[in-house]
């Protein structure tokens, strides 16, 4: 439920093109599951995995829902 918010809120603030660009690998994402990533650290999904611990990643989300 709570994730389902959150989805909602990141469409509503997120461009209309729905494409946001990784800072880090200049790569433009449009699927969900980036653009929440991309919504709470400004990484994508690959570059927060690799340049993130678990705990950091998981307390974006959590500070941010
Ligand atoms: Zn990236």
């Amino acid at each position: 439920m709570k994730q389902k918010k959150w989805e909602e809120h990141l469409k509503r603030i997120l461009p209309e093109s729905e494409e946001v660009e990784c800072k880090n690998c200049g790569l433009k994402f449009t699927d969900d599951y980036n653009l929440i990533c991309l919504g709470a650290l400004d990484l994508c999904l690959l570059c927060a995995n690799r340049n993130l611990d678990k705990p950091t990643i998981e307390r974006a989300y959590n500070v941010k829902q």
